[in-house]
Order: structure tokens, then sequence, then C-alpha cells
């Protein structure tokens, strides 16, 4: 069974994270999609929220689930028994963090790789951060982000 791991804050789902899972899932028998604590990114939704949104968006995909994980993540990859990392590259901006990340995750466990995928070219411009900002300033989201994940958006921006 070849399990990998994608982690992320997912602050929330986008379809460019989702564009990943559809495009891993053809090469691994399990995915699960990390949704990671990070209060220190002062997160816009709970881990719990996130891990929801997360839940429903994979719904109808059987090989693939969606877990919380908190402190080093090879740690969590080794528990669940996971061969590799998927992480997205949209633009060279996000390759020097990435490298980084990649190989320092190397040092700390050799047998684990971390995979590199790129969206489908109109989702390169897609982060959550974008998103969010969107949604603040009253714009339409409905193009980047599932139904679901943009009502929550809406309700949340507007409770605030
Ligand atoms: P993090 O805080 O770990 O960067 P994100 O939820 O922002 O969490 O992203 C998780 C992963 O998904 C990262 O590898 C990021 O590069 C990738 N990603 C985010 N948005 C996109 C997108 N539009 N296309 C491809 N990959 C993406």
């Amino acid at each position: 069974m070849r399990t990998v791991i994608y982690p992320g804050s997912f602050d929330p789902l986008t379809n460019g994270h989702l564009d990943l899972i559809q495009r891993v899932v053809k090469l691994f028998d399990h995915v699960i999609v990390a949704v990671a604590r990070n209060e220190g990114k002062n997160p816009l939704f709970s881990l719990a929220e996130r891990l929801e949104l997360v839940r429903v968006a994979i719904k109808s995909m059987p090989k693939v689930s969606a877990d919380a994980f908190d402190g080093l993540l090879m740690d969590y990859v080794e528990k669940q028994g996971g061969q590799a990392v998927i992480r997205g590259l949209r633009a060279v901006s996000d390759f020097e963090f990435e490298f980084q990340l990649a190989l320092m995750n190397r040092k700390l466990n050799e047998r684990i790789e971390t995979i590199f995928m790129m969206p489908k070219d109109t989702y390169t411009f897609l982060s959550s951060r974008v998103i969010k900002e969107i949604a603040r300033l009253g714009g339409d989201v409905s193009a980047f982000v599932p139904p679901h994940v943009r009502e929550a958006l809406t309700s949340k921006v507007t409770a605030k």
C-alpha cells in the first residue's frame, strides 16, 4: 500500500489544493490530506473548521482521507506509514522555501521523499491568502473554491 501525505494549512482549501489531490490520487493507493494546526500563522478558520472543509470536499474520493496534525511532519508521516509527501509548486517564488523545507525534511528522515506537483495553469495564481483577501473585500471567489468553502468564507467574513 503506497501512502502519500499532503500537508498544509488549508486555510481554507481551494481549487488549487483539490487539483493537486486529483493528480496525486492517480499515483498512490492512499492520500492523506494532513491539516496542520499552524496556530503561529494565525489562521482565519480553526483547525476543526479547516478539517471539516477538506472532509466535505473529498467525500466522494474513496482513496483520500483527511486528518489533523501537529508537531514534526516527518514524525507524522512515519506514524501513518507514508512513503512520501506532496507539495505544490505554483511559481518560482514557492521554490526557495519548498526546496529548503524538502532538504531539511530529508535530513530528518531519509526514507521519506518529497514530491512536487504543478497545478493546472489556471490555478497557479491561487493561494488561500489571496482568496481570504478577496472574500474580506466582498469579491466573488466562486471560481476558486468549492461552493461549501465559499459559503464558509462568506459567513466568516460577515461575522467578523
Ligand atoms: P502551507 O501553509 O503549508 O504552505 P497551504 O495550505 O498554503 O499550506 O499549502 C499547502 C501546499 O499546497 C503547499 O505545498 C502549497 O504550495 C500548495 N498549494 C497551495 N495552493 C496551491 C495551488 N493553487 N496550486 C498548487 N499548489 C498549491
